[in-house]
């Protein structure tokens, strides 16, 4: 479309963790190919993995760019320059990085005030967004990063209180209200469900206020994953919602996915190199996410059960201190598994032929990049809302099989985890060979199909995109 009088122009404003604004930039590279005018705002350190991501882009002429927000580290007490979640190391770092957050308020006011977009997309980690957006008279649109069924199990739960009626941390209860049977139990909650009241729990309530009076939400979702989330959330919760996912689908060539992100820890034709020389399904991809660090005795376990399961592998650590741990286990394992210290080419690696399961911690975005590669996966879900996107994955679309953690906790507090052996090795069996694991891949390449079609022009995110617009046009001019 070319741009004219009512073209619109978008603000997009990431939390600044990696799960958010990776979803983020591809969510505005998708506006921008329909002719919106996106702004994302970014702080110093964060925009050149954006900058990277939009050169190709704007080659082509969309109006992409990335208009930068001074974040407040040393002001909330965080050292210089730590400006992305992952640089956190402890809880008081972690509790600072929000109070830092928070400060933003302000300098998004300035930056309405200089750009005067027509609409903001503001993560849901800014509760005050919709206030700051209604003193321009411009609609708020919440990016939350997760799934609908997760945002149901969420208001579910915060409606009924059902995890309060529970005699133990372990007893299991029924989440009610949702289409299907979803059983957990309290220690599987976050904090906020566990009655912590923290800095992040007064941030829950607040966004929530903030969700249900903005303009409605964006989804990195499509409609058939989960039609009856779809519609709970839109009838039940109440809230207008748009399916815009699986929004990973938008890097389409070796490059683009190879660049997503951050500046991967291997060459991505080295990679594919490694894979190529793989049988199809043979290979079992291992990665916690963008930020999270184990600690010893959990890596000792994983590294023992993948040494007894047998399976060839690609295992991504972020700690790159590991190195003399690992020595052994590296040498042993020559040819059979590749560890990634640092970031891998995630997109790329769920996309080859040769990977046939996914070892995962429930990201969201880890989840419908597994579901959009027709990957199956063993969930090892860790923190935030992970349980619940674990639920989605085993009970309700059954394409994984879990490993049994019991205890959400935050991302920051790793210490805590001590999942076995023997648990690990069971789940990895189960889901790379036999006919359960047949089964589970067969339906894994049903919702591939089904998301790629969601994307394509009539798709039904595609429709859901347009339909936005559509609107936000009627509204703006
Ligand atoms: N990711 C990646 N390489 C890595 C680690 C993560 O490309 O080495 C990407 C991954 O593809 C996903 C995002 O980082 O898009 C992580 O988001 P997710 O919601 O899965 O987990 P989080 O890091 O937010 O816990």
């Amino acid at each position: 479309m070319e741009p004219g009088a009512d073209q619109l122009h978008i603000l997009f404003f990431p939390h600044l963790a990696h799960g958010h604004m990776i979803p983020t930039i591809d969510m505005a590279r998708q506006f921008a190919r329909r002719g919106v005018k996106a702004t994302i705002l970014s702080s110093p350190l964060n925009a050149p993995v954006f900058y990277k991501t939009i050169k190709g882009d704007r080659h082509l002429g969309l109006e992409i760019s990335i208009h930068i927000i001074k974040f407040p580290s040393v002001e909330a007490g965080l050292p210089e320059g730590c400006e992305n979640l992952a640089s956190t190391t402890s809880p008081e770092m972690f509790n600072n990085f929000y109070k830092a957050l928070s400060w933003l308020q302000h300098p998004l006011e300035q930056i309405l005030e200089e750009c005067r977009p027509n609409c903001l997309v503001a993560d849901v980690m800014f509760p005050w967004a919709t206030e700051v957006a209604g003193k321009f008279g411009i609609p708020r649109l919440i990016f939350h990063g997760t799934s609908h069924f997760s945002l149901c199990v969420f208001h579910s739960l915060r409606q009924y209180e059902t995890h309060k009626n529970v005699v133990s941390d372990f007893e299991s209860f029924t989440v009610p209200g949702l289409p299907h049977q979803i059983k957990m139990t309290k220690l599987q909650q976050p904090n906020y469900f566990r009655g912590v009241e923290d800095e992040q729990t007064k941030l829950t309530n607040l966004a929530i206020q903030s969700e249900l009076k903005s303009y409605g939400v964006l989804v990195n979702s499509y409609y058939e994953l989960e039609p009856a989330y779809s519609e709970h959330y839109r009838k039940v919760i109440g809230v207008k919602a748009w399916n815009v996912g699986p929004v990973s689908l938008c890097n389409v060539d070796i490059e683009s996915k190879a660049l997503r992100g951050n500046t991967a820890s291997i060459d991505a034709h080295e990679c594919l190199r490694w894979l190529d020389l793989k049988q199809p399904n043979s290979v079992l991809y291992v990665c916690f996410g963008s930020k999270f660090c184990f600690p010893d005795a959990q890596i000792l376990e994983i590294v023992n059960a993948l040494e007894a399961g047998g399976q060839q592998f690609i295992w991504v650590m972020k700690d790159e201190e590991r190195q003399e741990m690992l020595e052994g286990f590296e040498r042993r394992m020559e040819g059979k598994g590749l560890i990634i210290k640092g970031w891998a080419p995630q997109m790329l690696i769920l996309d080859h032929e040769a990977v046939g399961g996914f070892l995962t911690h429930c990201g969201w975005n880890s989840i419908l990049e597994g579901v959009s590669n027709g990957v199956p996966m063993i969930t090892m879900p860790l923190y935030a809302e992970q349980f619940y996107n674990e639920k989605l994955v085993t009970d309700v679309l059954k394409i994984g099989v879990s490993v049994g953690a019991q205890e959400c906790t935050r991302s920051i507090d790793a210490k805590k985890f001590s999942l076995k052996k023997g648990d690990i090795e069971n789940a990895l069996n189960r889901l790379m060979v036999g006919e359960e694991a047949e089964e589970m891949r067969s339906r894994a390449q049903v919702l591939k199909e089904m998301a790629r079609k969601a994307v394509e022009e009539g798709g039904s995110s595609d429709s859901d995109i347009n339909a936005l617009l559509q609107e936000l046009r009627l509204n703006c001019f």
